[in-house]
């Protein structure tokens, strides 16, 4: 590594301690050891002053990768389920040591206001609910956390930040990308002009979608396809690397070869933003591509992730050479900045006004694509 790489890895380490946590293992016992009963791990993580995280809606993200993140979390735990599968308790229970009191559904969920043992939670539903389960979990006097997209119109975004707000809540969107060192990178690189202004940047991100059955591709569940659940990514790239909002959009949908499967929501698409000091954009959104870039061209060369948006596994390069990055767990980070959050009573690092701005982008791609014009972004 050169010297002013690893200079900047130096810095870079520092800044991000500061931003964050340190994930050291507490040595309190939990899920999967199964050495505690659920009650004693509810009280010692308590005791440790955790706060209790109630994941809602047990599918693939909360299983795959919340439910293993909140096992290295330093100020927060997984404390309680809500899910309208009662087939799924059972598992969940044993894997993470739940008590049964802290096992709801949708339709008791109202009465986890009860609860002392959780303080958050975090609703990772399909995109056209997860309205409801925020002002019903702020409503009971929760803080929550919401999977991206926060919701599928900005109107919607309002009643849940102001509901939030009224019940003395934080509410933070589930963009685990602000805690990843190599896309933190990208945002030093590009807003401190490390290489000078960038004049143009292309985001793209895309994965073939399998099952022809899943919500993602049901119109009133989803809200729309691949920009939806992937593009939103890359919108959220552009702004955080140049620090700036787009002013104007036109977009593009994609040829549809799986007319069938795609017959409510786009397979894909392309759009273009006009952004402030003349900077192009261009993003992109597949369901039947894999893309999965963040590429900056600036004054004095280009800087890139080439691996950008996955769990793990970025990867980046620099006019100086390959980025050389810590490697962390997003979700982690992600659950423990915002634990710290309420504890110092300060908003959250990704709050629902930043949720609320994605989707008023989104609004303006979707209407470029549908009418063919230029749509300003207000
Ligand atoms: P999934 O289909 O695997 O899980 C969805 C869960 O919601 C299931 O447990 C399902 O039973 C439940 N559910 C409740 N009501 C439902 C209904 N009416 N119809 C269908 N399912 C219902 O989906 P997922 O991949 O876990 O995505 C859930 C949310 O998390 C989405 O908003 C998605 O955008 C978001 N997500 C975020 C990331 C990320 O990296 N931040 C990754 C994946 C998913």
């Amino acid at each position: 590594m050169k010297r002013s790489q690893s200079r900047r890895k130096f810095l870079y380490d520092l800044g991000l301690a500061g931003i964050s946590v340190p994930l050291i293992s507490s040595g309190i016992k939990c899920a999967g050891d199964n050495k505690l009963k659920p009650q004693t791990m509810i009280d010692e993580n308590k005791k440790a002053g955790k706060l209790g995280i109630a994941l809602l809606g047990l599918g693939g993200y909360a299983g795959g990768q919340l439910a293993p993140a909140l096992q290295q979390t330093e100020h927060c735990y997984l404390a309680g389920i809500v899910t309208g599968t009662p087939s799924k308790i059972p598992t969940w229970q044993s894997k993470y040591s739940i008590p049964d009191k802290n096992v709801y559904n949708y339709e008791n969920l109202d009465s986890i206001k009860d609860n002392n043992d959780i303080h958050i939670v975090y609703v990772v539903t399909p995109n056209a609910l997860h309205k409801e389960y925020v002002i019903r979990a702020a409503q009971a006097g929760k803080h929550v956390i919401c999977e991206k997209p926060m919701a599928l119109s900005v109107e919607d975004c309002d009643a849940m930040i102001a509901t939030v707000k009224k019940a003395g809540k934080l509410l933070s969107i589930g963009y685990r990308l602000h805690f990843e060192p190599y896309n933190l990178e990208m945002v030093r690189l590009g807003t401190k002009k490390i290489y000078g202004g960038i004049k143009k940047i292309i985001a793209g991100f895309g994965f073939p979608l399998g099952d022809p059955n899943q919500w993602r591709v049901k119109k009133a569940l989803s809200g729309g396809g691949p920009l939806q659940d992937v593009g939103i990514y890359c919108v959220q790239g552009i702004c955080y690397t140049t620090g700036l909002e787009p002013i104007t959009v036109t977009a593009q949908e994609g040829p549809k070869t799986d007319p069938e499967k795609f017959k409510e929501v786009e397979q894909s698409l392309a759009w273009q933003f006009e952004m402030p000091n003349g900077i192009i954009a261009e993003g992109k959104a597949s369901y039947s591509d894999p893309l999965n870039y963040l590429k900056a061209e600036a004054e004095k060369g280009i800087f890139e992730l080439t691996s950008a948006y996955n769990y793990s596994g970025q990867k980046g390069n620099t006019p100086e050479g390959p980025m050389d990055l810590p490697k962390v767990n997003q979700q982690a980070k992600q659950m423990d900045a915002f634990a710290l959050s309420i504890k110092n009573k300060q908003s959250s690092i990704v709050p629902g006004e930043l949720g609320k701005r994605d989707v008023k982008i989104i609004a303006a791609i979707y209407e470029a694509m549908r009418t063919g014009k230029k749509i300003p972004i207000k």
